[in-house]
């Protein structure tokens, strides 16, 4: 991200979302850190104030659904060319 992007960005983030945008059980509450919703994308809207808690569970989450999307990704490639196929004709 470009220099000074947290300095100026997440202050105003933060003022916008002063509770915790998530709120997973056992949310702190108040927000302290900025997410991004869509990963790459820094438009406000794509922002989202959270507390520290709720933003580790969620950075989790994401990695598992990229995980998760990847290797769905390549077990599409696999049925297209033939290996990993169900059989049974
Ligand atoms: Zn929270």
């Amino acid at each position: 991200m470009p220099a000074g992007w947290s300095s100026r960005t997440v202050p105003r983030i933060l003022r916008r979302d002063p509770v915790c945008r998530f709120g997973y059980p056992g949310c702190l509450g108040h927000s302290t850190e900025v997410h991004h919703l869509t990963p790459g994308v820094e438009d406000e809207a794509a922002l989202a104030g959270v507390c520290s808690f709720c933003h580790n569970i969620e950075t989790q989450r994401q990695a598992a659904a990229a995980a998760m999307a990847a290797r769905r990704a390549r077990t599409l490639a696999n049925g297209r060319t033939g290996l990993g196929g169900h059989g049974g004709e």
